[in-house]
């Protein structure tokens, strides 16, 4: 009698989790493709895609080590691992804890979970430091990872004298600036049949078919490690929050679909980093930056998901009932040249950075008022590297502030100014970042004063938000921008802004 080893779809990794003590001899490994999850939503194309030929993928390395493997396609998880128990008469089925609440709730009867070891923090030890903390700032956090993982330390002290470098971390490149070219995967025989399945099947999908952005396998995860270290480590810090028409990724890793999935850890990602910091031609501000993204952003943000529990998607602090904006699902329903580039890059690859999610899309989600749940579901929708544990906390805290501050201590908003520092939209926009009245008012910077006004009694109390609220009381012009707000949001909702 054989033990069956239930693997989620974002469980690819030999190392972790439940393989790691596996036995070719005794353990039957179980994949179940579900076909409520395939069915539920409009997905981009691209995420299946990567998902299903990932896992195929991987089941066919474990096939190559030596284990049987049963990929099951059924309608629910749990319906999977049942059908896979009784036709090959397994005694029991052992897992690690998936990472989302619904997963865990629907299969903890039929699957034995151990912890998961797929984050460096364990969800127990995230949630006895936010216990021990009056609020959740994400640096008191970052910096016990720094002396945990002894990274960056001279002693207690940070390498370097200083935690951050968030201002030198702030800038646009120079014109003229070159990328390197951007790394290509080939695909595959498995890659282009489930490509076909998915084009032939009843499924409702969005966006470009996949090229060659994001490759399948663990292979292809280390060459695109391999790749940001020789090739962009470098410069990340810099332009790390720069938006550029030309270039869709600038310096960044492309890294979270496979960290997401398992097909690499983060413990792998910093051992590599340490090793290519420690050769010596890598700015300490940049190597800082990155460092901060994945033992401190990566690991805050999934402890949160834990600490906050499963209502903490449901909240709504604003109470904000707008619908999804047309402008999300095609980029051609607007005429703001920010948010219809992010919308065709994502349409295109399913991916756009941190600052585009956070500065334009949540941005413009949270000014105009849309259902945060809304928001949420469209953003799992789209994203390759989507998960419920990251999109969660990340929209619903930092993204909306739905949680009405447990999570960041004010909303990230801002007017078109913010943009048109960073990026290189607005000339050639119909509209004009620094008007916030008339015709050609910036949507962004119209919207942004609107929101503080109607807000006003509750982020006064916000001493964060002093400098932008004494902004607020300088306008002269607040009625009159009042009314454009109503014109500008009812067109916004009609996709005709
Ligand atoms: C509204 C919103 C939604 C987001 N949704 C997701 C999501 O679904 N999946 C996802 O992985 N990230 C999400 N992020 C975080 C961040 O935008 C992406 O991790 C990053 O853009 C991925 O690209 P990269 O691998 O090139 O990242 P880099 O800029 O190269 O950073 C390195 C790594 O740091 C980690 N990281 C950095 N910031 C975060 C963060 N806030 N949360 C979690 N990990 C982080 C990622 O693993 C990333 O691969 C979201 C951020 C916002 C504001
Ligand atoms: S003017 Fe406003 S809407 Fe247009 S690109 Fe600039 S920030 Fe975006």
């Amino acid at each position: 009698m054989k033990r069956g080893i239930y693997i989620a779809f974002d469980q690819l990794n030999k190392n972790f989790g439940a393989l790691a003590q596996a036995d070719p001899a005794n353990d039957v490994i179980i994949l179940v493709e579900s076909q409520r999850m395939l069915q539920s939503r409009t997905w981009h194309i691209q995420r299946l895609w990567f998902m299903i030929s990932a896992a195929k993928h991987f089941a066919a390395e474990l096939e190559v080590a030596g284990f049987k493997v049963i990929y099951k396609k059924s309608p629910t998880t749990r319906d999977g691992i049942l059908a896979a128990k009784s036709e090959l008469k397994l005694e029991k089925i052992i897992g690690c804890e998936p990472n989302s609440y619904r997963l865990i709730e629907s299969t903890k009867d039929v699957v034995e979970y151990q912890p998961s070891d797929f984050f460096l923090t364990s969800r127990t030890e995230f949630i006895d430091w936010a216990k021990s903390q009056k609020n959740l700032l994400m640096e008191n956090f970052y910096r016990i990872q720094r002396k945990r993982f002894n990274i960056l330390m001279d002693g207690e002290k940070p390498v370097g004298g200083v935690w951050n470098f968030d201002k030198e971390n702030r800038l646009t490149p120079p014109k003229g600036y070159e990328f390197p070219p951007y790394l290509e995967h080939e695909m595959d025989r498995i890659d282009l049949e489930v490509l076909a399945e998915l084009k032939s099947s009843n499924l409702k999908l969005w966006g470009d078919d996949p090229h060659q952005t994001w490759g399948t396998t663990s292979r292809s995860a280390q060459l695109q490690l391999n790749y940001f270290l020789e090739n962009h480590f470098a410069s990340f810090g810099p332009y790390e929050d720069a938006m550029l028409k030309e270039n869709w990724s600038l310096h960044h890793s492309l890294l979270s679909p496979y960290l997401n999935i398992g097909l690499l850890h983060a413990s792998d990602v910093i051992e590599a980093v340490r090793k290519r910091y420690q050769k010596g031609d890598i700015p300490l501000a940049s190597c800082e930056g990155f460092i901060r993204q994945v033992i401190g952003w990566r690991e805050y943000i999934n402890g949160v998901y834990w600490f906050f529990g499963q209502e903490y998607r449901e909240n709504n602090h604003f109470q904000f009932d707008r619908p999804l904006l047309p402008l999300f699902t095609d980029s051609k329903a607007t005429k703001m040249a920010c948010v219809s580039q992010q919308i065709s890059d994502i349409e295109s690859r399913a991916w756009v950075h941190h600052i585009p999610r956070l500065m334009v899309l949540s941005n413009l989600a949270l000014l105009s008022g849309v259902k945060p749940q809304e928001f949420l579901d469209w953003m799992r929708e789209v994203f390759i590297d989507a998960a419920d544990w990251v999109m969660v906390p990340n929209v619903i805290g930092m993204g909306m502030h739905s949680d009405g501050g447990q999570m960041m201590t004010k909303p990230y908003v801002s007017g078109g100014s913010y943009i048109s520092k960073m990026g290189n939209y607005c000339k050639g926009c119909a509209y004009d970042p620094k008007l916030r009245t008339g015709e050609t008012a910036c949507p962004f910077t119209n919207l942004y004063w609107n929101f503080l006004s109607e807000h006003e009694a509750e982020f006064t109390k916000i001493h964060r938000m002093f400098q932008q609220m004494s902004g607020l009381k300088r306008l002269k012009d607040l009625a009159e921008l009042k009314i454009e707000s109503k014109r500008i949001l009812d067109g916004l909702s009609r996709g005709q802004i």
